[in-house]
């Protein structure tokens, strides 16, 4: 069967990644969350010190680039990929408050982009792949031949992050959560290089009101739309 890349691009903790790796287990794809990877390069500024509330060491990092390792293994249990940052999974890790607060100045780095989209693309180079970001559609594979653009309202996505880290036992806040939903959309969409932005052939989904059973089947039909099965 015909292989395609999918690219599924949005505002953050709208359920993206979720939609993802649903439809790549169905039709046995492979998933690349791109957001880990920044997250990842994120971390390990954090674990360096080279990330602080002062700032960051961008000279200190663009010197440590070429020492970050980022993989994905599948974890059997789960079925989906975990996150191995120099060869430790860090899944969880990259999931903190922590790490939400600074990954946006981290992603708008030219040079941590650079080195992430290159290996975004080696990673997709064989089709059969969906991939969720922020520039996937626009810069990373700009001729996939399906293009999403996913969003919803800040409140409803505040409160899915919410409610997620909280069933993970992390002690969270949502009036916070939301500051960092709006402040990631604020950052993301106005940097320089590769901003959030909805690429001209994507097709637009609200999912602030869906079940994510309605988004699967939704994401299923452009899906045979696109292969010409419907
Ligand atoms: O998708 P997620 O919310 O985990 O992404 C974390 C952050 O990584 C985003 O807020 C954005 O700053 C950055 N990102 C990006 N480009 C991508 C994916 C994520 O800049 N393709």
């Amino acid at each position: 069967m015909k292989k395609i890349t999918i690219a599924i691009d949005g505002h953050s903790s709208c359920g993206k990644s979720t939609m993802a790796k649903d439809l790549a287990r169905e039709l046995g794809y492979i998933y690349i969350d791109t957001g880990a990877m920044y997250r990842a390069v994120t971390l390990y500024a954090l674990n360096q010190g080279l990330l602080t509330e002062r700032g960051i060491d961008e000279e200190g990092l663009r010197r440590q680039m070429d020492q970050i390792m980022i993989t994905f293994v599948i974890n059997p249990e789960k079925g989906r990929p975990d996150t191995y940052l120099n060869g430790e999974c860090v899944e969880d890790r990259i999931r903190t408050m922590e790490v939400s607060k600074h990954v946006s100045q981290v992603a708008a780095l030219g040079f941590v982009r650079e080195a992430m989209v290159d290996l975004q693309r080696l990673m997709g180079e064989a089709k059969g792949v969906i991939m969720d970001g922020r520039d996937i559609g626009t810069v990373v594979f700009p001729d996939a031949e399906l293009k999403v653009f996913v969003t919803a309202s800040a409140e409803i996505r505040a409160q899915r992050r919410y409610d997620e880290l909280k069933a993970k036992g992390e002690a969270c806040n949502y009036d916070e959560i939301l500051q960092n939903v709006l402040e990631r959309d604020r950052l993301d969409s106005t940097r320089k290089i590769s901003p959030l932005r909805k690429a001209d052939d994507a097709i637009v989904l609200d999912n602030s009101h869906m079940t994510i059973e309605e988004q699967k089947l939704w994401l299923m039909e452009r899906v045979e739309e696109v292969l010409g099965n419907k």
